[in-house]
């Protein structure tokens, strides 16, 4: 329909200047009708890939997406963009989805947004009377039985590459293994794809990993760095979500709560206001998070430890979408380590898949309690590497020397056993610790030669020492995590001390998290590092008035505030003030529907009274 070039699209409609990292490549391939199978991570800018070539090539573009949420969000953004587009699921009234079907005949629509189960059940039919720019499948590994979100209608759409022949089609996942790679090609009849695979780096995220030692207080800390801004923290049950947002609440904080127990209505409206406000702190477990658009989720905090490095990357790979510094807080503790092996231990799975169920938990332990760096740790997970470590995770900022704990181990592992193996960590390093409480003494262990062997050290290192030897396996936690007893046979060797153990020095001096955008304290602020442009005072005050008017713009349309603009975006007005219609088209993120729509309006907010 256009014989404009994607550069001009991405220009004119989208307002961004250039295409990023493999989006021109993918795009060009799609649009000169290849297939493609995309693979980037959250926020890579997966939705360009496939939106610029439908705005490219002649015909109706169909997106498949599993999920309602998704689709709506999609659509809303594309018609702010003055793209005509429209969704048609379950949830749709029928006389939105009357209007679509009409507006689908009279090949009206740029993009069409359908679940697999109503392209297959009727739709098909309808679309191979028209004429189809394109096919994009969106969350790609839903087609894989791998992934753990198959979906079986997914495996129907191979029928796509017989029924439009010529029609390209492109896959779109942040899912990047290989076998889920392999399996969506195979699975969707498209052999000759090509596969381009952007790198799962995000360098506006910032991760720190802290044992957990006073959860509420360093949850605390990390809400006190980000208080105008919207955050997601997971936690490892429902009980613990509505516990922690009722002390939330308490604290003045607007917390919202999302599980998988809550009705329908409840989640709903979890969702609206998660979607709807400016700042907003979601508490949520591992249910929420799929068809989760928001671009300024600027912290993921985990209070309780996920039980594979993939789950941990997408759920803080929800954090800073629109490319902004975010910050990715995880907690673990014992507990953590000890239930996700209770619950391997009588997992449903097929016995095949046990072995790797257990490689991922312990690469996970690994990657909490590593002295390395923890991004080149983590891509490494996904056999990525990063050349250098990140310079902007903890580890990085504030490097924890390695320390040689063969003696402590053997200590701490006689004390267990002295103490009859029915105590917990923390008695256990009291005792080593000397300190006399008034169990200590009622178990007569103040009179232990062990007693106060270990007095001149913190208990934060004793409790790594702990840590260390339950990751090992020589310490395993009973029933109900409160008592530590011996695996004989894994001890012995640190017993004697015949296995050298190392740990990482827990440090006081670093801050309880990360101060990304430019909040490090002195001394660790990293070189080189593109953390958000300082903001002076007079910006800071402007972009709150953009915000305001934001919102209130949204408000209107009953939509979120980000499908108006960005933050990145209202940052950048707030930085150049531009004058004029034609300065403010130079904004990243400004096409021509909103500068036509917003942009006096906006120009108004701009100048003060
Ligand atoms: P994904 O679907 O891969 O998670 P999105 O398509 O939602 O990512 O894009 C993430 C964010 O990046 C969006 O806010 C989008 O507007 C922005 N973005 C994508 N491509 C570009 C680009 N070329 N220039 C500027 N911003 C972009
Ligand atoms: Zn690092």
């Amino acid at each position: 329909m256009s014989p404009d070039s994607p550069t001009t699209i991405l220009r004119s409609i989208f307002g961004f200047p250039q295409f990023r990292g493999l989006q021109e490549e993918a795009v060009r391939h799609v649009i000169a009708g290849g297939d493609a199978l995309v693979l980037m991570p959250t926020g890579g800018g997966k939705s360009l890939c496939y939106q610029v070539p439908a705005l490219c090539r002649r015909g109706t573009a169909i997106v498949i997406s599993p999920l309602i949420a998704l689709m709506d969000d999609q659509v809303a953004a594309l018609r702010q963009l003055g793209v005509s587009a429209a969704a048609l699921h379950s949830e749709c009234d029928p006389m939105a989805a009357r209007e679509t079907a009409a507006a689908l005949a009279r090949d009206g629509l740029d993009l069409l947004y359908v679940s697999p189960e109503r392209l297959l059940g009727g739709l098909i039919e309808r679309l191979e009377a028209r004429r189809i720019a394109l096919f994009a499948i969106d969350e790609a590994h839903c087609v894989s039985q791998w992934g753990h979100d198959f979906r079986p209608e997914y495996r129907a759409l191979a029928c796509l590459a017989a029924r439009f022949p010529g029609v390209p089609r492109i896959a779109l996942t942040a899912t990047a293994d290989q076998r889920t790679r392999a399996d969506i090609l195979a699975s969707l009849a498209m052999p000759e794809a090509r596969t381009f695979v952007a790198s799962f780096h995000r360098p506006n995220l910032f991760l720190a990993a802290r044992p957990k030692e006073r959860p509420r207080a360093q949850l605390a800390a990390l809400l006190a760095r980000h208080q105008d801004a919207s955050g997601i923290v997971y936690c490892g049950s429902r009980a613990r979500t509505e516990q922690v947002a009722a002390r939330l609440g308490a604290d003045g904080v607007p917390a919202v709560v999302f599980h998988a127990g809550l009705a329908r209505a409840e989640k709903e409206a979890a969702l609206r206001r998660f979607r709807a406000g400016e700042a907003v702190v979601m508490v949520a477990t591992i249910a929420f998070g799929m068809g989760i658009d928001r671009p300024d989720v600027r912290f993921v905090a985990h209070l309780d430890m996920p039980d594979s490095p993939e789950a941990y990357y997408q759920q803080i790979g929800r954090a800073g979408r629109d490319g902004e510094p975010a910050e990715a807080l995880l907690l673990y503790g014992i507990e953590d380590i000890a239930r996700a092996r209770h619950f391997l231990a009588r997992s449903q799975a097929p016995q095949s898949q046990i072995p790797a169920l257990r490689a991922r938990l312990e690469t996970m332990i690994g990657l909490a309690e590593t002295g390395s760096c923890r991004t080149q740790t983590l891509l490494a997970c996904f056999d990525e590497r990063l050349e250098g470590p990140c310079g902007h995770c903890d580890n990085c900022l504030a490097p924890r020397p390695a320390l040689d704990a063969t003696v402590p181990a053997q200590q701490l592992l006689s004390a267990v056993y002295r103490t009859g193996q029915r105590f917990g960590l923390r008695h256990v390093v009291a005792v080593l610790r000397g300190e006399a409480s008034e169990a200590v003494r009622r178990h007569g262990h103040d009179r232990l030669a062990l007693f106060a062997i270990g007095r001149e050290r913190s208990a934060e290192f004793w409790h790594s020492v702990g840590r260390a030897m339950i990751a090992a396996g020589a310490l395993v936690m009973g029933e109900g995590y409160a008592t530590l007893a011996l695996d004989a046979g894994v001890a012995r060797p640190y017993l004697r001390g015949e296995r050298i153990v190392r740990i990482h020095a827990p440090t006081q001096a670093a801050p309880a998290g990360l101060a990304p955008a430019g909040l490090a304290p002195a001394g660790l602020a990293p070189a080189g590092l593109a953390l958000a442009p300082a903001r002076s005072k007079g910006e800071g005050a402007l972009f709150e008035r953009l915000r305001a008017w934001r919102k209130q713009t949204a408000d209107a349309q009953n939509l979120p505030p980000y499908l108006i603009f960005h933050d990145v975006t209202l940052h950048e007005i707030a930085t150049l003030k531009p004058a004029t219609l034609a300065a403010l088209a130079q904004v990243r993120g400004v096409g021509a529907a909103k500068l036509q729509r917003y942009g006096k309006a906006l120009l108004a907010a701009l100048s003060p009274g």
